[in-house]
């Protein structure tokens, strides 16, 4: 296992795309290679008055676009080979999705629950810092986000280190995004990759020819669903399933999972976790042998969204998911992904799956450098030219349009509504791109490698239309 390389697996199931496409050698392994790795050690002094040296990265993969962009992970698993190979997954999503910018992944090597409130923003700080020192972060140069073990409060840190090194940028809010909302974030930002994955999976199982060679109806109403993690990801992909009239039949954490045939009520599962500190022992549900065990359960839909490798060649022969969606990234190895396919389990790669988090964090860039929240100049417009029809309609036909209708009719658009739209169009779009390619062409043998095509693609377009390759 220690063998095993991330970014050697994202080469190898590059390859395996390449091949069907008919690009240049040189042009392909100028795509592939990582291009700039930062490797940081800097010191802290804890609140214990001892120091510890901290191991940090960024990693830059490809400036065929820029800023580069990519979330930042707080894990003890964090080491050179994985953020590269994230930072490469982040190009390829990026391409995918239509998110003008190349890739980038940050880490520190840090079991975040082990420090206090104060130390966590010293460390970020001083990791800011040391990008700025580098030059990797700006937001022209290089975007972080928030990923495992981060969220807004880490963001927030990092803007308010860059702003106060770059006062004179009136674009430094752009310089990270996942920021809270006063600090430059955008409204929707916290669900969206949990969103996209929803709204992913849900076209396909819209797509009839994939429903019916697994022997499933289209949409997700009905649909038994396992999850795994409860974090940023994992959380709202439940909720949205559980909205949409899926059934949660069962959750993975890491103190152990659970399962429940006639579907868990996410909301009271939170609960329960807020209360007891787990989800274990939650009215209804059996307690599963261990934290692995809900990926093996008689399901539609598998959903890991924790971290890497969770399905490898040990568990994968007992999957018994239809579908399996990567909310995380890497959570199957290539070995079990061969496995799989063996199995004619469909795997959504994770590569454009959990793209939401990117797709609104570019929306959130863009709104930062326009200086100006979505909807702000419109929204009121639209809603008086709304009521202005709905009045002459209801005059011209004697009627009355209903309450309900009424309100729908009349709203205008406000910065949340653009932005699930954005992204569910956004969703739709690259997945039936990707399945697109994947029918068109009988040889390619997975969904991961039809996504693979279409990332590289678009990447060799641009670099083709540089002029820097002929
Ligand atoms: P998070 O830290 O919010 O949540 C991770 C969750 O996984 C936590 O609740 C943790 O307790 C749980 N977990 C850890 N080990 C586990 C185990 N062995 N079994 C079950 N659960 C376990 O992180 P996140 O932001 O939700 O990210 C999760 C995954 O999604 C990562 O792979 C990340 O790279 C990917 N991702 C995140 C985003 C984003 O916007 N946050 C975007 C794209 C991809």
């Amino acid at each position: 296992m220690s063998e095993y390389s991330f970014f050697a697996a994202v080469e190898k199931s590059f390859d395996k795309a390449a091949q069907f496409t008919k690009w240049d050698k040189g042009l392909l392994e100028q795509i592939r290679a990582c291009n700039s790795v930062l490797r940081l050690r800097f010191p802290v002094k804890k609140e214990d008055g001892s120091i510890e040296v901290i191991e940090a990265y960024r990693v830059q993969h490809s400036h065929h676009k820029t800023p580069c962009k990519g979330g930042i992970r707080f894990s003890m698993g964090v080491n050179q080979d994985e953020v590269m190979a994230l930072a490469a997954l982040m190009t390829y999503k990026c391409a995918i999705v239509d998110v003008p910018f190349g890739g980038g992944k940050g880490g520190i090597k840090i079991d975040p629950k082990k420090y206090t409130t104060y130390e966590l923003e010293k460390i970020t700080r001083r990791y800011t810092t040391e990008l700025v020192k580098k030059n990797f972060i700006g937001p022209a140069t290089d975007v972080p986000a928030p990923d495992y073990g981060t969220g807004e409060r880490e963001m927030a840190w990092m803007v308010d280190t860059f702003a106060t090194l770059h006062p004179e940028n009136i674009d430094a809010a752009g310089c990270v995004t996942g920021k809270p909302v006063s600090q430059g974030g955008v409204n929707g930002r916290r669900e969206a990759t949990g969103l996209g994955v929803f709204f992913g999976l849900r076209e396909v199982c819209n797509i009839q020819s994939q429903m019916e060679k697994r022997g499933m109806t289209t949409g997700v109403e009905g649909k038994r669903v396992v999850v795994q993690g409860l974090g940023n990801v994992g959380f709202h992909t439940a909720k949205f399933f559980y909205e949409a009239g899926s059934i949660l039949v069962g959750i993975a954490e890491y103190e152990g999972s659970i399962f429940k045939e006639d579907g868990i009520n996410i909301f009271e599962l939170m609960e329960h976790r807020k209360k007891t500190g787990s989800i274990l022992n939650f009215p209804g549900a059996t307690n599963l042998e261990n934290s692995k065990a809900a990926l093996e359960l008689d399901c539609d839909i598998l959903i890991p969204a924790a971290l890497e490798n969770v399905i490898d060649a040990e568990n994968a022969p007992r999957i018994k998911a239809k579908v399996i969606g990567e909310a995380a990234n890497g959570p199957i190895t290539p070995e079990a992904d061969e496995i799989l396919i063996e199995k004619e389990i469909l795997v959504v790669p994770d590569m454009y799956l959990n793209a939401g988090g990117v797709t609104v964090s570019y929306f959130e860039w863009l709104k930062n450098l326009s200086h100006v929240r979505y909807g702000r100049m419109e929204k009121r417009f639209n809603e008086n030219v709304n009521a202005k029809i709905l009045e002459e309609i209801e005059e011209l036909s004697g009627k009355r349009v209903d309450d309900k209708a009424r309100k729908l009719i009349k709203h205008g658009a406000d910065e949340i509504d653009l932005v699930h739209s954005g992204l569910e169009e956004t969703m739709i779009n690259a997945t039936r791109e990707v399945i697109g390619v994947w029918d068109a062409n009988p040889e390619i043998p997975d969904m991961r490698t039809a996504a693979y095509v279409v990332a590289i693609n678009k990447v060799a377009t641009t670099y083709a239309e540089l002029g820097i390759f002929p």
